[in-house]
């Protein structure tokens, strides 16, 4: 990765991750890669392809066509595509978060993301986020940042979110999907959402986004090289 700056965000569901990663990769002129999104992407084409999720066999058979993922950038906004389709609305449906964890915890799906996301930290400075970032992705990165907060916080934030874009879903369903999601993240065999050992915690539980902005800001400019000399 010479020459480039790599910022690692890890997280379970609804710590904040997305939006602050993106929002610090704005304050520092880097390039944002949402990896949630890629998975996401992934589950709703398992889904549209009428494959069972559960069944690993059926889903890997599926990865030679998934070229078809592409992500673009529009005033700084990711947008993320499936052949020509922009499914960057489709897969915030809280039913693709399931589907993304499904396909998420098969070697073969991971092993197929590993190389893109790699080769976008090769190309740009970058923020990227998702749950095996800083312990696997990106072994090396400049910057590793493990975010957490409580199941309950997670969930109220999650609820607030899907209410603004106008989707409507019980507190409780939503708490108990977030549980449910940590549950499968944590204990899956491959690549299990971990902090890594040098990874810096930062707890949201009782901080506001900007904040935790502030935060993120600040142990980005104590501990890389930013605007100066980069060894
Ligand atoms: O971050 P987001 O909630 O969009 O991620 C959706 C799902 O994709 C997660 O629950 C997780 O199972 C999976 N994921 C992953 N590794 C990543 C990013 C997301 O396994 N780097």
């Amino acid at each position: 990765m010479a020459g480039h700056i790599s910022i690692a965000i890890d997280g379970p569901s609804g710590s904040g991750k997305s939006t602050l990663a993106r929002k610090l990769a704005e304050r520092l002129g880097f390039v944002y890669l949402d990896t949630g999104a890629i998975y996401r992407a992934m589950g709703l084409y398992v889904h549209r392809a009428g494959a069972d999720l559960d069944d690993e066999q059926a889903v890997d058979a599926l990865l030679p066509r998934l070229q078809k993922i592409r992500f673009g950038h529009e005033n700084g906004t990711q947008r993320v595509f499936l052949g020509e389709e922009d499914v960057s609305e489709a897969i915030r449906m809280p039913e693709v978060s399931v589907y993304a964890s499904q396909v998420a915890a098969y070697a073969a799906v991971r092993a197929f993301l590993l190389d893109m996301q790699r080769e976008f930290a090769e190309l740009y400075d970058v923020v990227m986020d998702g749950r095996d970032i800083g312990t696997v992705v990106l072994p090396h990165a400049s910057l590793k940042v493990f975010l957490t907060a409580t199941p309950e916080r997670r969930a109220e934030r999650r609820y607030a979110e899907l209410r603004s874009r106008g989707v409507e879903e019980a507190y409780e369903q939503v708490l108990q999907d977030i549980r449910d999601r940590d549950e499968r993240d944590m204990s899956r065999d491959i690549s299990p959402l971990r902090q890594a050992a040098d990874a810096v915690v930062l707890d949201t539980t009782d901080l506001d986004l900007d904040e935790s902005l502030e935060a993120l800001v600040r142990l980005a400019e104590t501990r890389l090289p930013l605007g100066g000399e980069r060894a």
